[in-house]
């Protein structure tokens, strides 16, 4: 029997901006994703630094942590069973050039870098990642 699992995403700025958010949300719920937690906020570039810290000693970070900061995002904490396989899958690839049909990045992304959405890759980042942006008593039953 599988259990339920909690994961963490993010609606990146290129996608909030070009109003694709609402089908995001959609392509989610579609899959059977339930939002627990929803919140549209703008993070400041030290922020966005923290967030991304594994990434802090490869070349895109400086461009990566501009743009997660260049305006608002939308972040989300979803509930399904293998929610973080899941959402991983629904994604696609980081490049939307490798993406397959049917994902939120071949649909959505522009480049590698401005790629729509964020997703937890692991149990201890998905924790990590959710209490970083929500505090436990936000998140809905
Ligand atoms: P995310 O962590 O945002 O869900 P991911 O796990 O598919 O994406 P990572 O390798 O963790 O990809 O990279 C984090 C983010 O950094 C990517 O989503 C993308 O926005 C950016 N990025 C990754 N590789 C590159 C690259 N080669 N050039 C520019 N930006 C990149
Ligand atoms: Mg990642």
């Amino acid at each position: 029997m599988q259990t339920l699992q909690r994961t963490f995403s993010i609606i990146k700025p290129d996608a909030v901006s070009k109003g694709a958010t609402g089908d995001i949300l959609h392509m989610m719920q579609e899959k059977g994703f339930r939002i627990i937690g929803m919140r549209m906020l703008e993070i400041t570039k030290q922020q966005a630094e923290g967030f991304y810290a594994v990434h802090c000693e490869r070349p895109f970070f400086e461009s990566l942590t501009n743009f997660m900061s260049s305006g608002p995002i939308v972040v989300l904490a979803l509930e399904k069973e293998n929610a973080i396989a899941d959402l991983r899958k629904l994604m696609g690839a980081t490049n939307p050039a490798n993406a397959e049909a049917g994902t939120i990045r071949k649909k959505w992304a522009d480049s590698i870098e401005r790629n729509s959405v964020h997703g937890s890759d692991a149990d201890d980042t998905a924790r990590f990642e959710l209490s970083y942006f929500f505090a436990g008593y936000e998140l809905c039953k």
